[in-house]
């Protein structure tokens, strides 16, 4: 299933603890919007062959960033149509914009959906206002239920929401009621995340100061469980490490990435991958990217894969599914790597084996990172 990547590197504020490429500066979001669309028609062509090399077909569009929701609806719109008419044949299923839960009247929410977007992703990390003024995010936990309720009436069938776990002095009884507002709230999915100290962000000094502490591990692994168990309950599977969904509304963009299909990235920091060997990405920084677009020229870089990286790439990411490993997709040589390599792990109950998928158990995801380190070449 391929896709398109749109990155929309703006934001109102940074947040102490994110490490993505973004920019404050919002005056550039219209040239910005041309020179997506000036990317689309100049990658297309190709971007379509690729497609066409797998016997694929574009089938989900994903604006992500940054916040995408600083786009007005009109940009959203004028970039969707220079994709629809780049590409003569689509069946776009999926069309998701990740928003920011303090930019979204009701108003708005019904430009995007008339616009085309039938799938909204909500950067609500926590309903608790303590917590979201610790991350400096710019919303609090009414606007968050706010958005969710709006989004709803404007026509959304399809809601996914972020949350996040291990946040400093966050405690089991915060946790518990962030999911259980999540359930109340009967979003359709939700990404959970642990939070991580990237150096170099406002966070990561805070932490060698020794202004904040991490939260302990035992709980982080509670507090995922936690979240597992009550999502379970009420409908809401995980399917990948850090994604749960009712059935039916797994996102159908992120599995194209854990599958191996074609996609194209568009606009500063977007990676792309044909499908085969090559990646490619822009640069992250967004005056060289449009200087570059606006010459008519690429500022693409790239990277021809080998039969390692592919084989690496597909056991990590394969093991992140619930689904696990298709064995069938990998050469003898690679099949046999994999049993020899998992052997240990499939005794002590930290994979299982079913057909010929192989996946990580409960107790294997505590130690994923070390089974997949441990079978890739
Ligand atoms: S809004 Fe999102 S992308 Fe922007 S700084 Fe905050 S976490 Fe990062």
């Amino acid at each position: 299933m391929a896709g398109i990547y749109i990155h929309i590197p703006f934001c109102k504020s940074r947040c102490i603890y994110c490490d993505f490429y973004s920019t404050t500066r919002l005056q550039d979001r219209e040239e910005y919007v041309r020179c997506i669309e000036l990317e689309t028609a100049l990658r297309a062509p190709a971007f379509a062959q690729q497609m066409a090399n797998k016997g694929d077909i574009l089938k989900t569009v994903y604006f992500g960033g940054g916040t995408p929701s600083m786009l007005c609806e009109r940009h959203v719109d004028d970039i969707l149509y220079s994709i629809r008419s780049s590409f003569y044949h689509t069946q776009i299923q999926e069309i998701t914009l990740e928003a920011n839960p303090g930019d979204l009247s009701e108003d708005k929410l019904r430009g995007l959906r008339e616009a085309g977007i039938n799938r909204l992703s909500l950067g609500v990390q926590s309903f608790q206002d303590t917590l979201l003024h610790r991350l400096s995010r710019r919303h609090n936990g009414a606007e968050a239920i706010a958005a969710v309720k709006a989004a709803r009436k404007a026509g959304f069938e399809n809601i996914s929401i972020d949350l996040m776990y291990g946040l400093p002095e966050q405690t089991m009884a915060q946790w518990m009621a962030d999911i259980e507002q999540a359930i109340q709230l009967d979003v359709e999915h939700v990404s959970a995340y642990c939070l991580t100290y990237e150096e170099g962000t406002p966070l990561y000094r805070m932490l060698q100061k020794g202004e904040v502490s991490e939260l302990d591990e035992e709980l982080c692994n509670r507090m995922q469980d936690t979240l597992e168990e009550e999502l379970e309950k009420n409908g809401i599977k995980r399917y990948e490490i850090s994604n749960y969904a009712k059935d039916g509304y797994q996102s159908k963009h992120n599995g194209s990435y854990w599958t191996g299909a074609p996609y194209l990235g568009l606009g500063a920091g977007a990676h792309s991958y044909d499908g085969a060997y090559r990646r490619q990405w822009n640069p992250d920084d967004i005056g060289a990217y449009m200087a570059t677009i606006q010459n008519g020229q690429l500022p693409l870089e790239e990277e021809v894969l080998s039969e390692v990286d592919r084989y690496n790439e597909a056991v990590m990411l394969g093991l992140r599914t619930r689904e696990g490993i298709h064995l069938n997709r990998f050469s003898e040589a690679d099949r046999l790597m994999i049993l020899t390599e998992s052997a240990s792990f499939l005794r002590e109950g930290l994979l299982e084996q079913a057909d010929e998928y192989i996946r990580a158990t409960h107790a294997g995801t505590r130690i994923l990172n070390i089974i997949i380190e441990a079978l890739m070449k």
